[in-house]
């Protein structure tokens, strides 16, 4: 398959028509791999926001209206396709984004799950019937779809996170209008293509690209707009989201994380070793809830890295389509400049590097999976996101010290602790100030279980019922 790929055209899809900007601007699109400019992006000027708004707002009445169980018909339709085109998609994803072909497929076949869990979620909004205490009059609850949604999302997982919100929004009974990221367009597309082949109304669903700032602040002015709903860094968030109080209008909001992992004495280092360096540099470290900060207990804390370092120092880092690839290269060049920064700067403050520490020379935005030791509070990296494959630790050796330092960044996304005693796992688990916890475990993303942090790491869930949730509103109603 990937010697006959081609990355296809990216379009608009407003009001239910594949079509190019009317204003004819484009923008290029990167293959992080090689830098080679793979297409030309299509953007949207005011007409075509105005006809996205126009489609959602017809939409809205005739998809509400359309059964829980229709919608969900659609949504799995839409599943099947997805499945049927994993390996389609994928190509697409690394392409553009540059994760490994395995990751981007097996995210493919994730946005299906999703699709396919919220449309059966859908059919669960239920109500309730309230006991009345006079005679003859009911106090019934209903559950109703909150409106037409802007919502926003990022490069880092161009499927599943435009998928999320997708899912949940349409099973509620949303209609939507998506801007996806501008450098990974190709991967929502995608998604777009599957929900239109499997026989979603048109207008429904709008996929617009263009200048953010410009685009957000447009739709979430609008009236027409209902909800807001955005992944990216805390401080767009949190500009989103003064923008939306302006209409006082709900918005889904997930935001950066720096995740801790604390690594107690008991714990099997191997296998905390081996988990942690998977979750570190999975799509090379771009993840909210990649684990950053390591807490290891003082005994272990030289055992541990050792293990880590070699699992850094094993991770073939190459072109994502090429087989073999456990690694691939940096989404863009801002990624590469970041790296080096944070890198050079908690060196100069003292940490040790045990692993990688710069890029390989030659073209591409390739950075080596890196881990710094002994890095003091005072450098960036242990306050600011890296987005990247560099993971730091620190030594610890009191239950209360290691909570307070876990606890002590702005953000609750999630956290991580390794321990075979069930008491430190009960106990961690109460202490620590995130969104999401693993114990022993890192996969922290399915259709059914929810996501979203504490904090400045943002508010509202997207998976699980709360997911469905964020795009329902509640109506009362008294009838005597
Ligand atoms: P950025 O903050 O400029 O962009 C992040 C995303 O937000 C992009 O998809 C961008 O298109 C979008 N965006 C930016 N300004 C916007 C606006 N005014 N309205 C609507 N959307 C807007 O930064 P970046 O260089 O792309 O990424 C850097 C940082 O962003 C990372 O270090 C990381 O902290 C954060 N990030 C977080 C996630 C996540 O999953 N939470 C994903 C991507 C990036």
């Amino acid at each position: 398959m990937t010697d006959t790929f081609e990355y296809p055209q990216p379009r608009l899809f407003i009001a239910g028509a594949w079509r190019m900007g009317s204003g004819g601007d484009t923008l290029p699109v990167l293959n992080p791999a090689t830098g080679e400019t793979i297409a030309q992006l299509p953007v949207a000027n005011q007409a075509d926001l105005d006809e996205a708004l126009a489609a959602v707002e017809m939409a809205f009445p005739i998809w509400k209206a359309t059964s829980a169980y229709d919608r969900a018909k659609i949504l799995k339709g839409a599943a099947a396709l997805l499945r049927e085109r994993a390996r389609y998609i994928g190509a697409v994803t690394t392409s553009e984004q540059g994760k490994p072909i395995a990751e981007s497929s097996a995210e493919a076949f994730a946005c299906a799950d999703i699709f396919e869990w919220f449309g059966e979620e859908a059919r669960r909004a239920y109500g309730r019937i309230v006991p009345s205490k006079q005679p003859g009059v009911r106090h019934m609850v209903f559950k109703e779809a909150i409106g037409p949604v802007a919502a926003f999302s990022p490069w880092n997982f161009p499927t599943t996170i435009p998928a999320r919100k997708l899912a949940a929004a349409l099973a509620a009974g949303c209609p939507v209008i998506i801007k996806p990221a501008e450098e990974a367009p190709g991967s929502c597309l995608e998604l777009a293509r599957a929900l239109d082949d499997a026989g979603l109304p048109k207008g429904v669903l709008n996929v617009v690209f263009g200048q953010p700032a410009e685009i957000s602040s447009y739709l979430i002015a609008s009236p027409v707009i209902r909800k807001i709903s955005f992944t990216g860094s805390t401080v767009v968030g949190k500009h989103l989201a003064r923008l939306a109080a302006d209409g006082m209008k709900p918005t889904t909001m997930e935001l950066g994380g720096h995740a801790p992992v604390i690594v107690f004495e008991d714990a099997d280092i191997d296998k905390a070793a081996r988990m942690a360096a998977a979750a570190k540099f999975r799509n090379a470290g771009q993840i909210c809830i990649a684990p950053t900060r390591f807490y290891v207990h003082d005994a272990v804390h030289d055992a541990f890295a050792s293990a880590f370092a070699g699992h850094a120092a094993a991770l073939k880092i190459g072109p994502g389509l090429e087989a073999g690839t456990g690694m691939g290269p940096l989404a863009n060049a801002r990624r590469l400049a970041a790296m080096e920064q944070f890198i050079g700067d908690a060196v100069g403050h003292g940490a040790g590097v045990a692993a990688g520490g710069e890029g390989p020379v030659g073209a591409g935005n390739f950075w080596r999976p890196t881990l710094l030791t002994d890095v003091p509070d005072s450098a960036r990296i242990m306050n600011e996101e890296p987005f990247g494959p560099v993971a730091v630790t620190q030594r610890f050796s009191d239950f209360d010290e290691v909570v307070r330092q876990a606890n002590r960044l702005p953000y609750g996304l999630a956290a991580y602790a390794y321990t075979r005693s069930a008491r430190t796992s009960a106990d961690i688990a109460d202490a620590l100030e995130a969104g999401m916890i693993g114990i022993n475990f890192s996969v922290l993303t399915g259709p059914e279980t929810p996501f979203g942090g504490v904090k400045e790491s943002g508010h509202g869930s997207e998976g699980g019922i709360e997911g469905l949730e964020g795009y329902l509103v509640t109506k009362y109603v008294a009838q005597g």
